[in-house]
């Protein structure tokens, strides 16, 4: 295919590695984003070895590498009683696989340091609210009205509340959740947390607290925790409104190692109370204009997969528009290659996001006293690994990519950044 001109809506991750992948096969691609300063939104990411791949195929799995926290293990008990309920190991399946926890501020840094170095503009300060039709090319247009750029192809990366999505012909139903988090980065410091695990505590599936080793954000920067308490959000002002120390004591009361993480938190601001909702775009484009991302697919980061599928979105995308003969071709592969990956996880988090964020007795009582039970036989540790791991089904094949070779990389990977 020609080279293409190519608009980019949104720096997030899937919109800094399109742009990486299709500048690298020679198309003229701007990013078009509305803060004026590119800016990563938020806590702590898992990142997984699907997302990893991704960016190991971008050259950047060491940069990245060198910030995270491995993660080998994904850790839940009751509060109360104490009892684990939750324990995913990424080792009980094959292929020496991990997680990697990294602050949003890294792995942003790690891909916009790319672009920069690279010479791919960034036009900021546009707020990018729908699309046209001019001939056979795509104007985006911004909150002024006017046409900001006229594209061969648009790739719309604005994330789970994109405007260009909610405006088309294929804008799915969204199911706003009832539940949400208070997120806030800490200090790690000396407290007493396991530095390779994903630490959650609960009591039934109302309450949940999770404490996430989440690295560095610059290398000369002390490592960091994501610390976060799973919460209703229209009970979010209640909560504040009884208090900060309140909050804190109920948390102590379940989990008295987060004092040190609790003690650093002096007011609400320091806490952002993030907000989730559920949608799938049925084909993932319309026109020339494709969605990627969370605009594509939005959901509970209960399974921590958003971040890794919108980077295997972005390098399906790549692949497609390098193997097909026409964008029209592209485009319907793009879908395709991401279809089935998509809609198993997407699946995945609306089963498993209420047995650990609703008000439900019994789904509470069969996570403690059955899937606990069930989850210690090998076949479904493995399988457990799988899901964690975002490669029950291969994601890589259909999207151009190959599994990064973890056995091979285990030692250097131990190694301390
Ligand atoms: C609390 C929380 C925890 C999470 N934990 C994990 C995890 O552990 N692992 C994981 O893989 N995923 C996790 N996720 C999901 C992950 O954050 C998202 O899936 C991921 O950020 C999606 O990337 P994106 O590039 O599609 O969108 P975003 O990251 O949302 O980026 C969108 C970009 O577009 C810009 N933008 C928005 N609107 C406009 C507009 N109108 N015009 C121009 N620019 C615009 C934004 O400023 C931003 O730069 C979590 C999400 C939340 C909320």
């Amino acid at each position: 295919m020609k080279s293409l001109h190519i608009g980019i809506a949104g720096a997030g991750p899937a919109g800094l590695a399109s742009a990486l992948f299709l500048a690298r096969a020679g198309h003229r691609v701007e990013i078009l984003e509305r803060y004026d300063r590119p800016a990563p939104v938020g806590s702590g990411l898992l990142m997984q070895p699907t997302g990893l791949t991704v960016l190991n195929e971008l050259g950047l799995f060491e940069t990245i590498r060198a910030l995270g926290s491995r993660i080998d293990r994904l850790h839940g008990a009751d509060a109360l009683s104490g009892r684990t309920v939750l324990d995913v190991r990424y080792d009980a399946a094959p292929g020496g696989r991990y997680g990697l926890a990294v602050q949003r501020a890294a792995l942003f840094d790690t891909l916009h340091d790319a672009v920069v170095s690279e010479g791919i503009p960034i036009r900021t300060g546009l707020s990018i609210l729908g699309n046209a039709p001019r001939g056979d090319r795509t104007a985006l247009i911004a909150a002024s009205g006017d046409d900001v750029g006229t594209y061969d192809l648009v790739i719309d990366a604005t994330g789970a509340r994109s405007a260009l999505i909610a405006g088309s012909s294929v804008a799915p139903n969204v199911r706003n959740l009832a539940y949400g988090a208070f997120w806030a980065t800490l200090d790690g410091g000396h407290a007493n947390y396991d530095r390779a695990a994903l630490s959650q505590r609960y009591d039934r599936a109302k309450v949940m607290i999770g404490v996430l080793p989440a690295g560095r954000a610059k290398p000369t920067e002390p490592e960091r925790i994501a610390f976060f308490w799973s919460l209703k959000v229209a009970d979010a002002e209640a909560v504040k409104a009884a208090g900060l120390d309140r909050w804190k004591t109920v948390i102590r009361t379940y989990w008295p190692e987060c004092a040190p993480f609790l003690d650093q938190i002096r007011d609400w601001d320091q806490l952002v109370l993030a907000r989730y909702a559920h949608r799938t775009a049925k084909p993932p484009f319309v026109g020339n204009v494709a969605f990627i991302g969370d605009s594509a697919h939005s959901t509970s980061p209960q399974l921590g997969q958003g971040a890794n599928m919108a980077l295997l979105d972005a390098a399906a995308l790549s692949h497609a528009l390098a193997t097909a003969s026409d964008l029209a071709s592209a485009l319907r592969n793009y879908a395709r290659a991401r279809r089935n990956h998509v809609l198993l996880f997407q699946l995945l988090s609306l089963v498993f996001t209420p047995f650990y964020q609703s008000d439900s007795y019994a789904i509470a009582w069969i996570r403690d006293r059955l899937v606990s039970t069930v989850a210690t036989i090998p076949p479904v540790q493995r399988l457990l690994a799988s899901i964690v791991a975002g490669t029950l089904i291969d994601p890589f094949a259909a999207t151009g990519l190959r599994e990064r070779d973890w056995l091979d990389q285990t030692m250097s990977d131990r190694l301390p950044a």
